[in-house]
């Protein structure tokens, strides 16, 4: 489900997390070789895809807005992998 960029907020950690339309949360991290984001590194950078769509992996599996991640009370669905990110 595409989804806009409503705004980005920093985790503990320092990566990058943006704030979609839909209420949901998804990392954007910038983590060479195996995702290039360097935009997202970078306040311009993260001003230029404000209000641009992203596919929202929680929107797809209707996961409740807001919510922190699902733990290990979610009905039955462990069969996707969950660990790459948005390249649909
Ligand atoms: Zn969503």
């Amino acid at each position: 489900m595409k989804r806009r960029i409503a705004r980005f907020s920093q985790d503990e950690e320092g990566d990058w997390v943006a704030h979609l339309a839909c209420g949901h949360r998804q990392h954007v991290r910038h983590n060479p070789p195996w995702i290039e984001r360097p935009w997202v590194t970078t306040a311009e950078g993260r001003a230029r895809v404000i209000g641009q769509v992203l596919a929202c992996k929680a929107c797809d599996e209707e996961a409740p807005a807001n919510g922190p991640a699902p733990a290990a009370d979610a009905p039955s669905q462990k069969t996707s992998p969950s660990s790459l990110q948005g390249t649909r």
